[in-house]
């Protein structure tokens, strides 16, 4: 298991952020995060000291952002999905002539950002699959993306290594760390300038929202993100953010139970005559499982498997009772999808399963069920 030192710390996170705003409250205020949704604010003439139009900045994301900064443990910028949060980092920190080392297996959208959009603005894009990213070529590279655990293959790789050989080399590293989440890994503490994530997944845990957001210690280049945020015009809307923080003071808890179930859900299909290609961070036999045990304080909520076509794995999804058939990850709801439908680089029957809250031996026994039915 990981570092007992990290899981208090995670503990210590999930109880700040449930009382953050209680701290701060006068009599008569109300205990929750109040719904603003004015466009302006009152703004008397001279310098705007505070809120005075709702693209610059408003209360509902203030409150989110501090609760994100608790978890991340640096300040936070909050975006309308993960996809405009990585869109930022990459328009706001890059110019023509850089160069971008980008996972060759990681999320679809952002590669194709890289070879869409990026390139057309004379930007190099570079790729390395994720398990190789501590031995990638990064000379002449000025920003290095990872992805740990990669989705949808969920290889891991070293945050402190392919940080140490980036910053040797004069590049930044930027995280998406969406399949983790802040609160099982913190990739600022090895060292990495900036995190992105998507939001819309366990963060806010009821598939009812996007939203994404940016961390980082270095003010200089976070102020450039919310600069862009500002004149891209890429912004939560104040239910969205607002939804996002509710969702955030039951993400310890419903991370507990997903990530407890995952590993057994991993552990059930070991031996299963019917399944290969088994991967879960958390098995031992995971080839990246000592590099996640050191950086992760659990291990996430995703497990991965091949059936054998793609037709035993439509039928695996259809049969089991406790899974819809649904993209993304995160919910409550167990689901489950075939990755190959979207082009992923995985075997056809590649199966990408999200556990969500049910009681860990049901969902067990659901799968096996599905599994023994095919
Ligand atoms: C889902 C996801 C994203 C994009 O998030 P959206 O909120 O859908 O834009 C980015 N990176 C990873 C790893 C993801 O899983």
């Amino acid at each position: 298991m990981s570092a007992p030192d990290e899981s208090a710390e995670r503990e210590r996170r999930a109880a700040a952020l449930l009382h953050h705003r209680a701290s701060t409250l006068a009599p008569g205020e109300s205990t929750t995060t109040p719904l603003v949704s004015s466009t302006t604010f009152h703004l008397p003439p001279g310098d705007p000291e505070t809120f005075y139009y709702g693209r610059a900045d408003t209360p509902v994301w203030q409150a989110v952002e501090a609760e994100l900064a608790i978890l991340e443990g640096a300040p936070t910028v909050l975006f309308p999905s993960g996809m405009a949060a990585i869109s930022a980092v990459l328009l706001s920190q890059l110019e023509a002539g850089s160069t971008i080392l980008i996972p060759s297996d990681g999320y679809y959208a952002t590669r194709r950002l890289a070879s869409r959009v990026l390139e057309r603005f004379g930007v190099t894009v570079r790729e390395c699959a994720t398990a190789a990213f501590a031995d990638a070529d990064v000379d002449g590279v000025d920003l290095v993306f990872v992805e740990t655990p990669s989705n949808p293959g969920l290889d891991v790789c070293d945050l402190a290594v392919v940080t140490e050989r980036a910053h040797a080399a004069g590049a930044i590293v930027v995280a998406d760390n969406t399949t983790s989440t802040a609160l099982l890994q913190r990739p600022l503490e090895h060292g990495v300038d900036l995190v992105v994530a998507a939001d819309t997944k366990a963060p806010s845990g009821h598939s009812d929202v996007l939203a994404g957001h940016v961390a980082s210690r270095d003010a200089e280049r976070l102020e450039r993100v919310r600069e862009w945020r500002g004149l891209g015009g890429a912004i939560a809307g104040p239910f969205e953010a607002w939804l996002l923080q509710r969702g955030l003071a039951t993400l310890e808890l419903r991370l507990e139970r997903m990530c407890r179930t995952a590993l057994a859900v991993a552990e059930a299909l070991v031996d299963h005559p019917r399944v290969s290609g088994l991967r879960y961070p958390g098995l031992p036999g995971h080839p990246g499982h000592a590099i996640a045990a050191r950086q992760m304080s659990a291990f996430g909520t995703l497990v991965g498997f091949e059936l054998a076509d793609a037709a035993a794995a439509a039928r695996f999804v259809e049969r089991c009772p406790l899974l819809v058939s649904a993209t993304s990850f995160g919910g409550v709801h167990s689901s489950a999808e075939r990755r190959a439908r979207w082009g992923d680089a995985v075997a056809d029957g590649f199966v990408r399963l999200s556990v969500g809250c049910e009681p860990t031996a049901t969902l067990v026994d659901a799968v096996l069920g599905a599994l023994d039915d095919g």
